[in-house]
């Protein structure tokens, strides 16, 4: 099955495996002996990208995890625009998610515990939720496949969720384990994780995966330069705002 990173192939993957039987549950309701689909999302690159995702997993009657990056240069949850996204994603009724770093921390255990629970203190307030459910981004081997919980909330890179079930991901843009579709759990009906990267998947054009990741910066570059010619007078003399387009 060819790995076509489109919204409308997405929402064709939901469709599908719903039609294999799967519902979709949230990390805390995994039933191991149940045909589920716990669909996460590590936010990487784009809120508005997950935003997106969010509100099409909703016209489906789909609900999942956003878990995002607080120590990031990629985005920002308090920003205006970073708000916006984020309450887009709750209204769509689903769950927010830490993406915890670990690398910011040094290796240092202490550093660490502290870190994650700082981090989903902020995110709790920026969310007026609970952080129920964490994941790491970019983790060690040695990270994977562990403890289920980690400081009183779910890991959800934990055995029970990476082990015990099946585990299939677009990380880099290809499906290293096998499209969903044909992953040996779902084959056999038992319960899935299932990773998406919103950044494969929110545009329809079936560009390489290159030309979208250009085509974001691009988008990313332009908002950034509308805000400098907002705030900053020097650079609106000689780069005036045009009028945004839609
Ligand atoms: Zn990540």
């Amino acid at each position: 099955m060819r790995a076509d990173f489109t919204l409308s192939a997405y929402r064709e993957m939901l469709s599908n495996l719903r039609g294999a039987g799967y519902a979709f549950s949230r990390f805390g309701g995994l039933d191991i002996r149940k045909r589920q689909v716990l669909l996460r999302h590590d936010v990487d690159q784009s809120l508005q990208a997950a935003a997106i995702i969010a509100e099409a997993e909703h016209e489906l009657s789909i609900s999942s995890t956003y878990f995002l990056l607080l120590r990031t240069e990629m985005y920002n949850v308090l920003s205006p625009d970073g708000r916006d996204a984020i309450a887009a994603i709750l209204y769509h009724g689903h769950q927010v998610g830490l993406h915890f770093d670990p690398t910011a921390y040094d290796d240092d255990p202490q550093g660490l515990s502290n870190g994650l629970e700082l981090e989903c203190d902020i995110l709790e307030r920026v969310t007026g939720r609970p952080v129920e459910v964490v994941s790491f981004h970019r983790p060690a081997s040695s990270l994977i496949g562990k403890q289920n919980e980690i400081q009183g909330r779910i890991n959800a890179y934990g055995e029970r969720y990476v082990h015990d079930i099946g585990y299939c991901s677009d990380s880099t843009g290809r499906w290293r384990y096998g499209h969903p579709l044909e992953h040996d759990a779902v084959r056999a009906g038992r319960p899935l994780q299932l990773l998406t990267h919103p950044i494969w998947w929110y545009r329809d054009e079936p560009v390489d995966l290159q030309r979208r990741l250009e085509s974001f910066l691009s988008d990313r570059t332009k908002r950034l330069d509308r805000e400098l010619a907002a705030n900053c007078k020097p650079y609106r003399s000689v780069n005036p705002l045009e009028p945004e387009a839609n």
